[in-house]
């Protein structure tokens, strides 16, 4: 409520907030999780809280009038439609070089992802991390968060004769077949429950298109983990809906945090100011940098530090397709959620995901979301001018990673005698180069902050989500972002609170 104190403010409530949210709780400590996005609790008139991603509706996207779907052509048709303006699920958020896609609402972007719980190999952990205790993340932290995130893997046995992973089946083959090692991918989707989809025994999800804009059941959400675990300690009080603008130091001590309550149409109702003690910045990489330069460039918090804003990476994220010979269909069944890879980080620097193409129907293609090692690395600014925060990334530093992929796709097009496909991304648009599913970095862990997140010209105030991480995981982030604050957190209780 408006005028009141409390100990704990979590901005925002994805990895970092959940964790946070769940450590406090539990050490004793009443947490106030303030997150801009729905609930997600309630269904619609057609009994569900989430779309699917073949008929996206009010609820996909975060306040656009048209969708924008990762993958915007098909078959050299763009397939973009009007939806009306809501408070959606997906936010794809444009800067000048690179639309950042995030999840919007409690449980932030375990709503929208994939659901792929990769431990990134030890030996690339000093370049994700230097300042970072290998030994303890390996040993304690990152086990945590794999319980935590109730990470599984897939029963190989089915894997091998499922219709829904034909297209994870030729995926193999190809990779295989020019030499890269194949791997299996963890995920925190049920996969008993998926079993049963397949099976035909309980409501689809993942083998019903569901993905991008949610997923209404088999999907181990942050709802159904961290969140579900925090609520139930009786200490977190979460507000949906409530969107943090400022933090300055309050006069009394503690730090004065406005916040703006939306409607559904994202009109702002009602502005509201609390009193917190401490205040975790858990707003994602893009959400917490934005907010930090902002606050540092307006005289809210003057003396963040001047990396605030800086080491911000795309995760080296492009996608591509390959057209396959008609004896290799992928089939019109395809489940939404990937559960394997390409490694070929050490060789050449590019780990892709072979990705699903739910359409509906036989496409023939292959599909691939490629994590490369772009050295690229941009920076958040403030625009006082305009009023908002913009980043210096362009789209020409995709070209590293383009390299990178390249580095399997044209081997295993040469080996299988196929081509690239040039109708999912535009006419005659090979590479998916204009988007990042993985933001990381703006407040980078022992620059912007102390090697534990907290940003120390203000005692109290934390960094706890992507932002930390310098831009690069080498696989897919989440794991890394929730032990990383898993190992924070636990710190910080200790000698903070
Ligand atoms: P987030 O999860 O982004 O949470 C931040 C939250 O803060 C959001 O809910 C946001 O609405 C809220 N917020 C922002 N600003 C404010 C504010 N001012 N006030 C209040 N609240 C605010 N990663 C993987 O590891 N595996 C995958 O398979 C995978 N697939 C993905 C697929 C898609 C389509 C997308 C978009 C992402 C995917 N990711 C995947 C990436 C992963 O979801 C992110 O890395 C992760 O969610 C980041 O966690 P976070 O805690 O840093 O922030």
């Amino acid at each position: 409520p408006d005028g009141a104190r409390v100990p704990v403010l979590i901005v925002g409530s994805g990895y970092g907030g959940s964790v946070a949210a769940l450590r406090l709780a539990q050490a004793g400590v009443d947490v106030h999780l303030v997150e801009m996005g729905m609930a997600w609790d309630t269904p619609g008139s057609d009994g569900k809280i989430f779309c699917n991603t073949r008929e996206p509706d009010y609820r996909s996207y975060w306040l656009r009038t048209r969708t924008k779907a990762p993958l915007n052509y098909f078959l050299g048709f763009p397939i973009d439609r009007d939806i009306p303006r809501h408070t959606g699920v997906l936010d794809a958020e444009e800067f000048a070089g690179i639309t950042v896609y995030q999840g919007r609402g409690v449980g932030g972007g375990s709503l929208v992802n994939g659901g792929m719980a990769v431990t990134p190999r030890r030996e690339n952990f000093p370049a994700i991390l230097p300042s970072v205790n290998a030994g303890e993340m390996y040993d304690v932290y990152y086990p945590r968060a794999n319980a935590g995130l109730g990470v599984g893997t897939i029963d190989p046995a089915w894997f091998e004769g499922t219709d829904c992973y034909q297209y994870a089946r030729v995926g193999r083959k190809h990779a295989q077949r020019s030499g890269f090692p194949f791997v299996f991918v963890p995920d925190v989707y049920d996969w008993d429950y998926m079993e049963q989809e397949a099976a035909g025994t309980v409501t689809k999800s993942a083998l019903a298109g569901e993905i991008l804009y949610g997923n209404n059941h088999g999907k181990k959400s942050l709802q159904k983990t961290y969140l579900a675990r925090a609520k139930a300690t009786g200490r977190v009080a979460v507000s949906p809906l409530h969107r943090v603008t400022t933090v300055a130091p309050a006069s009394g001590g503690g730090y004065r945090v406005v916040i703006e309550q939306l409607d559904t149409t994202g009109a702002v109702t009602a502005t509201k100011s609390v009193t917190a003690d401490r205040v975790f910045f858990a707003a994602g990489s893009v959400g917490t940098s934005k907010l930090l330069v902002k606050l540092k460039a307006t005289g809210a918090l003057p003396n963040l530090n001047g990396e605030i804003g800086k080491g911000w990476g795309d995760n080296g994220n492009v996608m591509c397709g390959r057209a396959n010979h008609l004896w290799d269909p992928t089939g019109s069944l395809q489940s939404a959620i990937p559960c394997c890879g390409i490694d070929n980080w050490a060789a050449g620097g590019a780990f892709a995901e072979v990705a699903p193409l739910p359409t509906g129907i036989e496409t023939f293609a292959s599909f691939y979301l490629s994590i490369t090692n772009n050295p690229n690395r941009a920076q958040f600014t403030w625009n006082a001018a305009a009023g908002k925060a913009e980043l210096s990334w362009q789209t020409a530093w995709k070209q590293p990673s383009i390299d990178m992929a390249k580095s399997i796709f044209d081997k295993i097009n040469s080996k299988e005698g196929t081509i690239y496909r040039t109708d999912l991304f535009g006419v005659y648009k090979v590479w998916g180069d204009h988007l990042t599913y993985h933001p990381l970095g703006g407040a980078v862990l022992n620059k912007a902050t102390d090697n534990y997140g907290r940003l120390t010209a203000y005692p109290g105030l934390y960094v706890i989500d992507g932002a930390l991480i310098p831009g690069n995981t080498s696989v897919n982030p989440f794991v890394t972002i929730t032990a990383l604050a898993e190992r924070n957190i636990e710190k910080i209780i200790a000698t903070d609170l």
